[in-house]
């Protein structure tokens, strides 16, 4: 078994380990949860105390010139690009996940129509991110579309047919943490004459993404999680460049126009990716997330995303053993793929009977201790099937193997001494 001394070495040997250096940790917390909300990096304060100071209360509105507001998002969409296999200048950072895949379902939609018109079927995961789904449903509605459910990723291959209009997938899934296989899946909706939209939510700066080299049409990913951007953060959109003039997307505002300073009465679509762009851009977060991007570029002298995914790897590895080490016979099983190359960059957990319900409590016991992690309810109908999870992300810019170790042992004691069933702990709140 793995000792807290290996746990040492691993971490004195760690080439990633002076990127740490960029967060303000709060001391005693080890945070699993940069999936959900990445920390806070050290440079964002100062830089959005300078935007307010100087740029917002000295400069004023000349800041839009003078401080390069107006380039902020294509410029961080350049850097993000890096990240994600995409080119300069084809993607920008706005508004939200939700509304970004707003924009690039109905330009899928619409250019799968235009060129097949009987293909009315959009397929996704049930297992997706609901907010994916509801935007989905929705745009059916308006295109006279279906929004077809698959239950497990082996479904997916008999849905590549000629109905098929929009495949729709996260490439790795929020629950599960399970990642596709982008470049194969790709492939084979390309060979059915679909469209393959990839939401990069739990993948921009937690795996390697080469959009191009999958030859992917679009992409959306979220500014808050791996990216560190802060509460609330922009999200990106990116459109293949075959893609991108095709069509307005639907949100025409004035931010996308070709000549906004003309302030026309008529709508002209920017050329290229600026048209994704809706109205003015929020700058004190869209700041704070080029603090958060820059954090994850800090690692390209060090290996960059290769390198952060095999560290990825590695801490995943580590919590996977230990936990079914330490804590297997007291109910803790894998609910995350066991083959790496299938998984992200977190673990899932669920409890065997009679703990099967005991999930919310364990997470929050783990919370009191320091070890943020989270929880995502199953359903209660199929337990069995869809089980309560405990859910931890490991950020390899500011996780140690050493965390790791502590980590599971917290997760040993809580199980343990039934500390979760003290009844502060079953209380919930409004975000879990
Ligand atoms: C986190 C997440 C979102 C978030 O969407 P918002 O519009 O930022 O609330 C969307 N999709 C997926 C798959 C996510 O994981």
């Amino acid at each position: 078994m793995t000792t807290l001394q290996d746990c040492d070495v691993l971490d004195q040997e760690d080439p990633l380990r002076e990127l740490r250096q960029q967060f303000d940790l709060p001391p005693g917390v080890i945070y699993l949860d940069g999936n959900s909300l990445g920390v806070l990096p050290r440079a964002t304060l100062g830089r959005v105390q300078e935007v307010i100071q100087r740029e917002w209360g000295q400069d004023l509105i000349k800041s839009w010139n003078t401080a390069g507001w107006m380039e902020l998002p294509g410029k961080i969409g350049d850097k993000i690009a890096r990240l994600v296999g995409a080119g300069p200048g084809e993607l920008v950072v706005a508004d939200s996940t939700s509304l970004n895949l707003y924009k690039v379902l109905s330009a899928a939609l619409r250019i799968a129509q235009a060129d097949a018109p009987a293909r009315k079927v959009i397929v996704s995961e049930r297992s997706n991110f609901p907010t994916d789904l509801y935007i989905a449903e929705s745009l059916a509605r308006q295109h006279g579309a279906r929004l077809h459910l698959v239950d497990s990723v082996d479904e997916i291959a008999g849905t590549l047919n000629a109905d098929l209009a929009v495949l729709m997938i996260t490439e790795v899934n929020y629950r599960t943490g399970y990642k596709h296989d982008m470049k194969a899946l790709t492939a084979a909706a390309h060979a059915a004459g679909a469209l393959v939209i990839w939401d990069l939510a739990h993948s921009a700066g937690a795996v390697p993404v080469d959009l191009k080299g999958a030859d992917a049409d679009f992409a959306v990913g979220c500014g808050y999680k791996y990216l560190n951007g802060g509460p609330g953060a922009p999200a990106f959109v990116w459109a293949h460049p075959r893609h991108a003039d095709r069509f307005w997307q639907p949100l025409s505002g004035w931010l996308g126009h070709a000549a906004p300073f003309q302030f026309t009465p008529d709508y002209q679509p920017a050329p290229g990716i600026k048209r994704y762009i809706c109205g003015t851009p929020a700058m004190l977060s869209t700041a704070a997330l080029e603090c958060g991007v820059d954090t994850v570029l800090a690692a390209e002298g060090l290996g960059g995303m290769a390198a952060l995914r095999k560290k990825s790897i590695a801490l995943t590895e580590l919590f996977i053993e230990l936990a079914e080490e330490r804590c297997g016979a007291l109910g803790v099983r894998l609910a995350s793929p066991r083959n790496p190359e299938r998984r992200g960059s977190q673990v899932c957990l669920s409890l065997a009977a009679p703990l099967q319900h005991a999930g919310y409590a364990v997470i929050q016991a783990l919370i009191a201790r320091g070890v943020i992690g989270d929880f995502r309810a199953g359903d209660p109908a199929r337990l069995d099937e869809v089980p309560h999870i405990l859910r931890f992300g490991f950020t390899p810019l500011y996780i140690g193997f050493a965390d790791v170790y502590a980590a599971v042992e917290h997760l040993y004691q809580v199980l343990k001494t039934e500390e979760w069933q003290r009844p502060e702990f079953a209380r919930q709140g409004a975000v879990t």
